[in-house]
């Protein structure tokens, strides 16, 4: 599956929120929606208009996928998914989201951002269940065990730029074996804060 490999930055400034798509360096005073905090391009610092009910579903939606670094197609079909699930459609897709191998290499602090966790995982550096999996999608499930591959110099690096990233509740995670468990599907307060769900779910039902 393609992957966007462009700047990214832009994407923060275009949401207007920090995305944390680029590691250590969105923690320090060179991240770029600090020193210029508003959206690029020409118009960048035009005066805003009012944004109509599609703008905000658009943006919401834009700033989710991007949050997760997928591309449409894939965005749409988790959305898909989580439609046809029981329960509430946007809490669905988030946990599909937060989910993704990739993610969870992330967030248990192993890659310094979602991008190399990606690249992590395609590189074939993680075990599930004892089996390398290199499918950042792959998605896991409570009592699943992850384990970082012996002798990993670049999951060190990553360990120590996501210091200042908790380990959220649902997973657990052992420094010494570099291995983390999943605990229990994610609640909503556990995922990420900033992901309007329910204009998403407008977006895609208009
Ligand atoms: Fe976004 Fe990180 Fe770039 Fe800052 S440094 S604009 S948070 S990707």
């Amino acid at each position: 599956m393609a992957n966007y490999s462009g700047p990214v930055c832009r994407f923060c400034r275009r949401e207007g929120a920090k995305l944390y798509l680029k590691g250590e360096r969105c923690y320090t005073p060179k991240c770029a929606i600090e020193r210029r905090a508003f959206a690029p391009g020409m118009h960048g610092q035009a005066r805003k208009r009012k944004t109509s009910d599609y703008g905000l579903q658009l943006r919401a939606k834009q700033k989710a996928r991007r949050t997760y670094g997928l591309l449409e197609k894939q965005f749409r079909n988790y959305f898909e998914l989580a439609e046809r699930e029981p329960g509430v459609t946007g809490i669905n897709l988030l946990r599909h989201l937060e989910l993704r191998l990739d993610n969870v290499v992330y967030r248990l602090g192993l890659g310094a951002s979602r991008k190399q966790a990606r690249q992590l995982v395609s590189h074939r550096h993680f075990e599930v269940n004892g089996k390398t999996v290199n499918v950042p999608s792959f998605q896991l499930k409570p009592g699943d065990m992850l384990k970082v591959k012996p002798a990993n110099g670049v999951v060190d690096v990553a360990l120590e730029a996501s210091k200042l990233r908790p380990v959220p509740g649902w997973l657990a995670f052992n420094v010494e074996e570099k291995s983390g468990k999943i605990l229990a599907r994610p609640e909503r307060h556990e995922m990420e804060s900033g992901v309007e769900e329910q204009l998403i779910v407008e977006f895609y039902s208009r």
